[in-house]
């Protein structure tokens, strides 16, 4: 397989799906530019051999053609990031585009515009009604067909698809996966940023050195279970905290006050902890929780038992006990896979038991660890203290992320290696 250093791109067209879905303010100023200079390693490779590019990228959630998600708000920072002045191609199909592709010169750049313009990149139908009647299908039917010709046309652009996109690869859209069909082996191939995301999620979940800990945070137990069924598998110790620590709290008698709860989750909250059991994990829950007698980072604050939380408080943060066993556990891990805060961290009052996770997640790297940290807040958390750089990966994928650690095989990546 073909990888970013040993495909030479000279005088070669590239389309380089990207992910450029940046945040932008109220007059399309770039908040956080994160994303595009992800993925500018990948350009100026292939821009620096001799080829040229034409990017690919969506913005938002459009259901059509919508000013506000128009690629050419986030243009001069591209061409800035890239160093070159990057053409713009007011629609991603058409005859002008195919013109503009086919007059870009050896070290030329070309954004298209706004993907998710065209409903044929999900291949989701827009503005049909839900239920499944004859039209419905004749029209999904029909979408199929186009996204069919959409994708090729795309194709047709280049002469290599490079896909640098992992916060889009658990999609199977037409930019993302099924455009791979359309080159051979030896013209597709992974962008730095994907290639790099890939190599950190196996390092965590096939290639494992023991002692394995995963530290899963966050609000809820109900949207994290088929991760942490996966995760019972592959780790030897699991760190369960965030909000979900009163659910099973709860689950096993404790009294919660006001946390956070999903008593619908009581019986798996109770089934997990049986399972561990069965596969030797070490479950680790929180003892004790820094607890508030409001959801506000000016609250009144107690420590507490996580199950003796009195009457109208609510555990917010884990207390100092809970933090010196994570530590331990973290500390003499040789891989460590962080997803979720341990508590509202968005609260300096609350965000002390994650930064001690943080802390020990940044000593156990130095000590030779491997450690990813992924999935929104964790990233939000280790950026907030200042670690993004003393820990081994960060990872820039949110779904993508999640599903991989699932145990899911990602369309995006599919589609160009096979499995
Ligand atoms: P998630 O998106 O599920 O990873 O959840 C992240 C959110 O969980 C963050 O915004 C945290 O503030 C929140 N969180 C963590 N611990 C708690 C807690 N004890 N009570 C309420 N929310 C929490």
């Amino acid at each position: 397989m073909q990888t970013m250093d040993s495909f030479n791109f000279a005088n070669k067209k590239a389309f380089v799906r990207v992910d450029f879905n940046v945040p932008l303010d109220d007059n399309f100023n770039i908040t956080d530019d994160t994303r595009i200079r992800a993925a500018v390693p990948t350009l100026k490779k292939i821009l620096k051999d001799g080829g040229s590019v034409i990017i690919g990228s969506h913005l938002g959630r459009p259901k059509g053609v919508t000013d506000k998600f128009s690629l050419k708000h986030i243009l001069p920072r591209v061409s800035e990031l890239l160093e070159v002045d990057v053409k713009f191609a007011e629609d991603c199909i058409g005859e002008t585009t195919e013109a503009m592709v086919a007059a870009l010169h050896p070290g030329e750049a070309l954004l298209l515009e706004n993907l998710r313009f065209y409903a044929e990149e999900e291949g989701k139908p827009r503005g049909l009604a839900a239920d499944a009647t004859e039209e419905v299908a004749a029209a999904k039917k029909a979408l199929k067909e186009s996204q069919k010709e959409f994708t090729k046309k795309l194709a047709t652009y280049a002469d290599v698809y490079v896909n640098d996109a992992f916060g889009t690869a658990h999609r199977a859209h037409a930019s993302t996966a099924l455009i791979a069909d359309h080159f051979d082996s030896d013209h597709k191939l992974f962008g730095y940023l994907l290639q790099n995301e890939i190599t950190a999620v196996e390092k965590v979940m096939k290639d494992t050195e023991k002692p394995f800990t995963a530290i899963m945070g966050g609000s809820k137990v109900s949207t994290k279970i088929e991760i942490i069924k996966n995760l019972l598998d592959k780790v030897d110790n699991l760190i369960l905290a965030g909000g979900m620590t009163y659910t099973f709290a709860k689950a096993f008698g404790g009294k919660i006050g006001n946390s956070i709860v999903e008593d619908d989750k009581l019986d798996l909250a109770r089934e997990l902890v049986e399972l561990a059991k069965e596969k030797g994990v070490n479950l680790v829950l929180a003892t004790d929780t820094k607890i508030a007698d409001s959801f506000s980072n000016d609250a009144k604050t107690d420590f507490a038992s996580v199950k003796n939380i009195p009457d109208g408080w609510e555990g917010l943060d884990i207390g100092p006990e809970s933090e010196k066993l994570f530590t331990e556990v973290i500390k003499n891990s040789k891989t460590i896979l962080w997803n979720g805060p341990v508590g509202v961290f968005e609260f300096d009052n609350f965000a002390k038991g994650s930064l001690a996770v943080s802390n020990a997640i940044v000593e156990a790297t130095k000590n030779g660890a491997f450690s990813l940290v992924g999935g929104g807040d964790s990233v939000a958390c280790v950026n907030k203290f200042g670690h993004a750089d003393q820990v081994s990966y960060v990872s820039t994928g949110g779904g993508a992320l999640l599903e991989m650690i699932e145990g899911k095989v990602l369309p995006g990546i599919k589609a160009i290696r096979g499995y």
